[in-house]
Formats: C-alpha cells, structure tokens, sequence
C-alpha cells in the first residue's frame, strides 16, 4: 500500500514544521538529547529548560495547538485525527515540550463530565496553557489496581475534606493544581465512589517531600494532604468501574442492567449499530433480549 497525506494535511505538516524550526531553541535537538535524569526530568530539574517549556507551551497555546482537537469554542482547533497525528509525529520528532496532564487527561474530562461552571473555571486556563497539574493518583498501596487508594475526600458543606497520600507525583512540587482521586465513600464498593478532584497546590494541609530518582534528580514526590479543604465545586465526578448484573426479567430473558444511583437504572444492549440504551427504563430494573455488556469507565456527578 502507498501511502500519502492529502494536500490540506501536507499543508498542515509543513506548517507544524516550519513553527517547531522557528519557535525552539537552535539548540534544542542538543539540549533536549541530554535529559539530565530521563523521563520526566527535562522540564524540572533546569531552570533553563523549563522556561522554554513554558514559553513554547504558551506560543503552542495562542495557535490553538495546545488543545489542537478541542472544539473551538473551547479553545481548540477541531483538527481531524490525521491532522493530530501529523501534529504528535512531529512535535515526538523534535521532542517538543507539550501536553501535560491538564491539558491530556483533565481538559477533555471537565469537557465530558464537568458542569458549566467547571468548564468556565478550567478549561480557558488549561487551554491557555495557564495552569499545569500533576496526576494524584498511585498510593504506597495503590499502583496498578487504584482501587486500592486510601485517601479520603469527605464532604463538609461546601467542602471536601482531604486525608492521605499520594506518591510517584511527577512535577507535583512546580504545579499549580492536583487532578486527583480520592475515596468519597470509604463504606462503599472498593471500585465504586472514587471521585475526581481539582485541588489547588497551595491549600493549607498539603506537605510536599521530594523523592530524588537514582540519577540524582527530583521529579517525583510524596505528597500527604492533612485535613486539606476543597470547596464542593471542583468534585469534577464520581469515577466507577462498573460492571453490569445479569438479572431475570418477568419473560425469563436475561438482560443488562447497571445501577447508577438508588432507585435508578440504565440498561444498554449491544446491538448491530452499537450499544444502545433502552430510554424506557426506570423504577427497579427493565428488560430486554441481549448479551451482557460490560460497561466501564462512566464518571458521573
Ligand atoms: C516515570 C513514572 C512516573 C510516574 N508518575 C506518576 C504520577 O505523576 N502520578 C501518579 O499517580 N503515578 C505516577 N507513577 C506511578 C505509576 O503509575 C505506578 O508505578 C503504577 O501505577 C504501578 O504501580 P506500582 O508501582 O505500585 O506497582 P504495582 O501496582 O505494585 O505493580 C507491581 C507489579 O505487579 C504487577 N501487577 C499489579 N497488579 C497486578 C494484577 N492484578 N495482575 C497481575 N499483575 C499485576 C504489575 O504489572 C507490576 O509488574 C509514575 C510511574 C513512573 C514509572
């Protein structure tokens, strides 16, 4: 098979080029071959490097390139998925500074789950490459399987109370903001009511120690929240990983059915043109002809 980009993409890589040749350094193929401490050093550890980041986040930023598949009122560019990945072929090639958590995991999750008020709060920051995060998830208990975590986030009011540990936190101590999950029901399933939060760096309770790698370096960190108080709005979701009871219905049949909250249920089948949710159910169950779906991921508020 011969393979070629359509003219509009060629276009479109040629500028990506010409803006990565114009917009770093001359010597940045040099400096960025020598990460002092690999994965995850580049940006921290010089003050240098790290200033350059910043500034070729934020030119990447006024071009709409920072969130270049975003939707454009959101500060996107609506870049078709070829267009994207001529975009990261590119921007890998030269190694450029680029999307971090907010701008990869926390932007499009406040764009899908957020309220409008979240997404008036984040998104014109994140897309602005105003704000970054760090990723407040691995636990000295928890690592691959999260649902171990153990920190707690208990509401008070208007607040969310914060208790426990995270570790591993990459770029944690030059961030602005934690994207983190924390247990919002320390009685419920274990895969159940993990919630995520936005949390603020500087909030009173957080105590950041620095965790220097095997080359010397500090990227990562331990970071333990004591009684840290986050006001309710920046619950951005409750994350659950659910999977769906087969139950009976009156004619026998099994069906699918997932409960979302108490005295709700949804119901999805697959069918030929994809999973589809069956509208009419309500009260204690539904039913309907069909094999077992296996829902994840679903982050509801
Ligand atoms: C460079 C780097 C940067 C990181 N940055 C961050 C960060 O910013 N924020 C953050 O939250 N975390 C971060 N992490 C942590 C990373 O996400 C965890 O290391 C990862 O989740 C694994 O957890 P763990 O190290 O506790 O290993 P464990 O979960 O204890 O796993 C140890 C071993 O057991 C295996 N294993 C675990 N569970 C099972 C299972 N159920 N079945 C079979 N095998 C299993 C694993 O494959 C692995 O080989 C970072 C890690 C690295 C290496």
């Amino acid at each position: 098979m011969e393979y070629q980009f359509n003219a509009q993409e060629q276009v479109f890589r040629d500028e990506v080029e010409q803006f990565l040749e114009t917009e770093l350094p001359l010597d940045w193929p040099e400096k960025s071959m020598h990460w002092p401490g690999g994965y995850g050093t580049m940006e921290m550890s010089d003050v240098d490097l790290r200033e350059i980041g910043r500034q070729f986040k934020r030119r990447l930023a006024e071009k709409g390139w920072l969130t270049i598949a975003w939707p454009r009122e959101y500060g996107g560019r609506e870049h078709s998925y070829m267009e994207q990945a001529i975009f990261d072929e590119r921007t890998s090639y030269y190694r450029a500074p680029g999307s971090g958590i907010a701008t990869g995991i926390a932007g499009p999750t406040i764009l899908r789950f957020g309220t409008e008020k979240n997404k008036r709060d984040w998104i014109p920051r994140i897309a602005g490459g105003e704000i970054e995060m760090w990723l407040g998830y691995s636990e000295p208990n928890a690592g691959s399987d999260l649902s171990g975590i153990q920190t707690t986030a208990q509401q008070n009011g208007d607040e969310y109370v914060i208790n426990g540990q995270k570790i591993w936190s990459t770029i944690a101590h030059i961030s602005d903001y934690a994207w983190l999950i924390a247990r919002t029901d320390p009685e419920g399933h274990r895969h159940r009511s993990i919630s995520l939060f936005v949390v603020d760096n500087n909030a009173p309770g957080i105590e950041m120690r620095p965790l220097i790698n095997i080359a010397g370096e500090h990227s990562f960190n331990e970071v333990f929240f004591d009684d840290v108080r986050v006001p309710k709005d920046n619950m951005i979701c409750i994350f659950t990983t659910v999977r769906p009871r087969p139950v009976k219905s009156p004619s026998g049949t099994a069906i699918t059915t997932w409960k979302k909250s108490p005295g709700t249920w949804d119901c999805r089948y697959p069918g030929p043109k994809g999973v589809s949710k069956i509208p009419s159910c309500g009260g204690t169950g539904c039913s309907l002809e069909g094999s077992i779906y296996a829902i994840t991921d679903e982050c509801l508020k």
